[in-house]
């Protein structure tokens, strides 16, 4: 069942979002080669606890880290570890965080240094597929409507798009009602309306569609060991259209 939230709820949760926001954008500023994942995740831990917040995944069905970290042909939930970033890596940084009761869910992959053009045009499409998504969020769509425009831009390239996996309603918890996937397929398709509150994520891969889960049982990795990227925004259904909740410093929709 969808939650609709109230301006109080949504104002709560814009709070949660503008912590997120910052904690990404200075955990951007770290991801460089000789970095090590596991202390990027501790200084991510302490900056949400030291403004009040808790980290929304540490615990979350035993995810060990605050800060999921999923490099190169990792898509999501990969675990920060000890392995230096090296240049050329590609790193996708997923984080969450409940503030007061309210919860932010936000994505974004940085490049390590120089990385080829195919992988820079890989991450500039599935960054437009973001905003593309955001921009079909406004009442009166429905909620495929946001999948297609993440599907056909992405597809049109050629890339993989994972099935698995996709955004959902997020506020008053992590993970709520709708699912939203990066494909058209089946399913139920509400119609959208404002007081909705979601994340939108596209999960894209430089090869095929399909994915494997390493023996973590947490790191979910592309079957063809092809690039993956992903991009993801806490969204506010307004009457005017989609408000981006986490939007930092580097914002440039
Ligand atoms: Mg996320
Ligand atoms: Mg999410």
């Amino acid at each position: 069942m969808i939650k609709f939230k109230n301006e109080r709820q949504i104002e709560g949760i814009r709070r949660s979002c503008r912590l997120l926001a910052s904690v990404l954008d200075a955990a951007e500023a770290l991801i460089v080669a000789g970095a090590v994942p596991r202390e990027i995740d501790a200084a991510v831990q302490s900056m949400i606890e030291d403004a009040g917040g808790r980290p929304a995944f540490l615990g979350y069905h035993g995810f060990p880290a605050s800060l999921c970290f999923s490099v190169n042909a990792a898509v999501i939930h990969g675990i920060p570890g000890d392995t230096p970033l090296a240049e050329g890596d590609i790193v996708s940084m997923d984080c969450g965080i409940e503030l007061e009761g309210f919860f932010s869910d936000s994505a974004r992959t940085i490049a390590v240094g120089r990385v080829p053009e195919e992988i820079r045009t890989l991450m500039k499409t599935a960054e437009e597929s973001l905003y593309l998504g955001i921009e079909a969020a406004r009442p009166g769509n429905r909620l495929k409507d946001i999948s297609r425009a993440i599907y056909d831009h992405n597809h049109a390239r050629g890339y993989g798009l994972v099935r698995p996996y996709g955004g959902h309603g997020v506020g008053l918890a992590l993970h709520e009602d709708p699912h939203i996937s990066n494909f058209i397929g089946r399913g139920p398709n509400p119609r959208l309306k404002p007081g909705m509150v979601i994340a939108i994520e596209p999960m894209v891969n430089l090869g095929g569609d399909d994915i494997i889960v390493l023996d973590d049982d947490w790191t979910v990795v592309t079957a063809d060991s092809s690039v993956s990227v992903h991009y993801e925004h806490t969204v506010a259904i307004t009457p005017e259209g989609p408000e981006i909740l986490t939007a930092g410093r580097n914002f440039h929709a």
